[in-house]
Formats: C-alpha cells, structure tokens, sequence
C-alpha cells in the first residue's frame, strides 16, 4: 500500500523539480490502545504507530527559499526563509511554517529546500494526520542538512509547531509517531517522556477502527473546558495531599477520601483520569500475560468513562461501542481521540471481520444516514528515512 504513496510522490517532485529527490521519509499516523485524555494530565497512555503514513521527498535547492507541494490538496507554498516566519490563511502550511519557526528559534540551521508531500492517513479522524506532518517535515530537514535532534526533541518539537498553530495539544501523537516500532506499543510517562515497549500481540484478535465520519463542533470548546477541570481537580487534591504532583500519584481511595470537596462534575471528570491511568498500568499486564479479553474489557471501561465521567462522546460513538457490546465477535470497543466523533477502535474475533463490517455499515447508515468507514491498521515504525 505504501509502495504506490513512495512511487506517486517521488514521480510527483521530479516532474514537479526535474531531480531526483535527495531524501524521502515516511511518517506514521497513529493509534493510542488506552489512556485517553491522559497526555495533558501528565499520566501513562498506550500508543503506537501504524503503516499509515505521509511520504515526503525532499531536495536542498541552495537558496534561501523552500518550496513545499501537498499533492493531496493540489496547493503549494513558498516562504522566504530569512523573513519572520507568519500564521497564513491556509491552514495547512502553517503546520510547516511552525516547524521552520521551532526549528530556528531552537538554533537548528537550514537553508532552502523543495518538497513534496502525500498521504493514506485519514485527515481529522484522530489518527494524528497533524503530528505525522510536523514530525516528517522536522525528520526530513534534519536528515537534509545534517541536523543531530534526538528523537524525543523531534516529538517536543512539533508539539511546539502544533501549540503555535492554536491546538494546545499533549505531547503523545507526536511522540508515537517518531518512537513507534513494529509491533510494539509505547507506554509513555507523559510527565517525564520516559517510555518502554510492549509486544503488540493480540492474538485472535483484529485490530480494526471505526471511523464515524463525524466531528462535531463541540470538541475544541469542549477540550478546553476538560482542561481547565482537571487543572482545578488536580489543585483541590494538592491541597489535601502535598505529596501528589501529578494525576498519576493519586490512588483512586485517595480521591474517594476527599470527594465532597469537589464540584461534581470536576470529580467526575478527575476520577475519570485516575482510573483510566491505572487502566493503563493494567493494559500492559493483559498485553504481557496474552490476556486479550481482558485488554478489551478495559476498552469497553474506557468508553463508559468517557462517555458518562469525562463526557466527550457522542451518540454516533455512543451507538458504536454498545452495538460492539452487545456482539459476541468483538470483546473490546472504544471511542479513540478526543471524541465527539472520529474513530472507534474494535478487538474483533479474526475470521469475523467481514460480517462485523457489513452489519455495523448497514445499521449506521439506516440509523444516522452516514457511511461507516473501516480501517485495518498495523502497528509499524515510525518516522524513517527510506
Ligand atoms: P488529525 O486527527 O488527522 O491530526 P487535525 O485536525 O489535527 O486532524 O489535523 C489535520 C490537518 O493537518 C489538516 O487540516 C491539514 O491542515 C493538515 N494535513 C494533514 N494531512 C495532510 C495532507 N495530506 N496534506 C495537507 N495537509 C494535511
Ligand atoms: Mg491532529
């Protein structure tokens, strides 16, 4: 699949730049298994990066100029690289201009170059289309003109172009998508970025995402609002223990200890983050022992906390995850990304795949009048030269 991305977007910058590329990168999309909403709480969440990916070729064009083509959307854009670097109106570029910004107010010296860029990853289905952007156009400048940049500052980064965009995004799409490896998850410490791998092996089970076709407007109002709630939560439980620093050295009886302190909502909100940290830790023991009806038991955990504690769903995902409930073939389902739409991620029974797809399409199509979408993903490396 991604041999035809390679060849369409190298075809596609030597009829654009009559060379042949210099270095072309592959940049991965990713899935997060469990420990949703958790990156900006500074707990533990279980990533990966999957074999969907943007192919990018670049070129040094030895001048002060870069010249950047998105193949997918037929626009390009040139930007004076000894000019102050702006936001523009095509929101697009701003994701590279912000990496040419963090890059040089980080003291990484580059000069011009062309490059061309194409995708299979969805755009805006909570695969991170966004981070694969900014941490494949890093990768490929410092592979370019010899930058050294660790891999955790090529993540650290983009999260910078990504917050100078206007999404105040944590820190895990794009760490997954530099650190992924085949067949492995991440689970990152998103307070310390200290990580370790896990072997991905779910056995009888596919890995299949559900993709809602939907996102509906509440979401960037609505994830601010979560933030400022688990800010205040966290603070209340601060004060009562001076010990805790982070979400993830709350215990769960803790919390309880103290729960009429809280507004009820925020303490929903907050217990929704303590337990589905220890989900995580809990993640990984099912993944290490084989234990996958176990991991998908906590998927469904998940959903519920997310759907009735930390209220980011929708009727759309809501519908998703009950018809997988209540369907012998799936043992874990939930709603993956910020929510109020996007993708679920399904454990379906191998050998039951294609029954699974044609009942949940018919079902979503009679109910909501829109086509359900379906994504076989694999668990890959992540940013790479070719
Ligand atoms: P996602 O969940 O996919 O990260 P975002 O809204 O965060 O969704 O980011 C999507 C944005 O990233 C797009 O609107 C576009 O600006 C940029 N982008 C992603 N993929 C491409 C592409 N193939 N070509 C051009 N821009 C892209
Ligand atoms: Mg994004």
């Amino acid at each position: 699949m991604n041999e035809i991305l390679i060849q369409n977007t190298t075809a596609f910058f030597e009829k654009s730049f009559g060379s042949v590329p210099q270095k072309i990168v592959l940049s991965p999309g990713r899935i997060n298994i469990i420990g949703e909403h958790i990156d900006y709480n500074d707990g533990y969440v279980l990533p990966a990066a999957i074999d969907k990916v943007i192919c990018f070729a670049f070129e040094k064009n030895n001048t002060k100029k870069s010249k950047v083509i998105a193949i997918d959307l037929n626009e390009e854009f040139e930007i004076d690289l000894t000019q102050k670097v702006e936001l523009n109106d095509a929101v697009w570029t701003n994701y590279i201009r912000g990496v040419i910004k963090q890059l040089q107010d980080n003291g990484f010296a580059f000069e011009g170059f062309n490059c061309v860029f194409s995708s299979n990853i969805p755009v805006g289905s909570g695969l991170s289309s966004s981070a694969a952007l900014e941490c494949g156009m890093i990768f490929g400048i410092a592979a370019l003109f010899d930058l050294k940049i660790e891999k955790k500052d090529i993540a650290l980064l983009g999260q910078k172009a990504e917050h100078w965009v206007g999404i105040n995004c944590g820190i895990m799409d794009q760490f997954s998508s530099v650190h992924g490896l085949d067949n492995k998850v991440i689970k990152l410490d998103c307070n310390t970025l200290e990580f370790e791998y896990h072997n991905a092996d779910f056995k009888d089970y596919s890995l299949i995402l559900m993709d809602s076709n939907v996102k509906h407007s509440l979401f960037t109002s609505e994830y601010n609002t979560r933030r400022i709630e688990c800010e205040q939560g966290l603070a209340i439980i601060k004060n009562h223990f001076p010990e805790i620093k982070t979400f993830r050295d709350c215990k769960e009886e803790q919390l309880l200890s103290i729960q009429d302190k809280f507004d009820p909502t925020v303490f929903k909100r907050v217990h929704f983050v303590v337990k589905e940290i220890n989900r995580v830790i809990k993640a990984c023991e099912a993944l290490d022992k084989g234990n996958i009806e176990l991991l998908g038991q906590l998927l469904f955990e998940t959903h519920y906390g997310l759907s009735q504690e930390y209220a980011v769903s929708c009727e759309e995902l809501d519908m998703l995850v009950d018809t997988a409930k209540a369907d012998d073939a799936i043992i874990g389902s939930r709603l993956m990304g910020g929510g109020f739409g996007g993708c679920t991620i399904n454990l379906i029974k191998k050998g039951h795949e294609n029954e699974v797809k044609s009942k949940f399409s018919n079902l979503y199509l009679d109910t909501f009048g829109i086509e359900l979408k379906f994504y076989d993903v694999k668990i890959s490396n992540g940013t790479q030269l070719l």
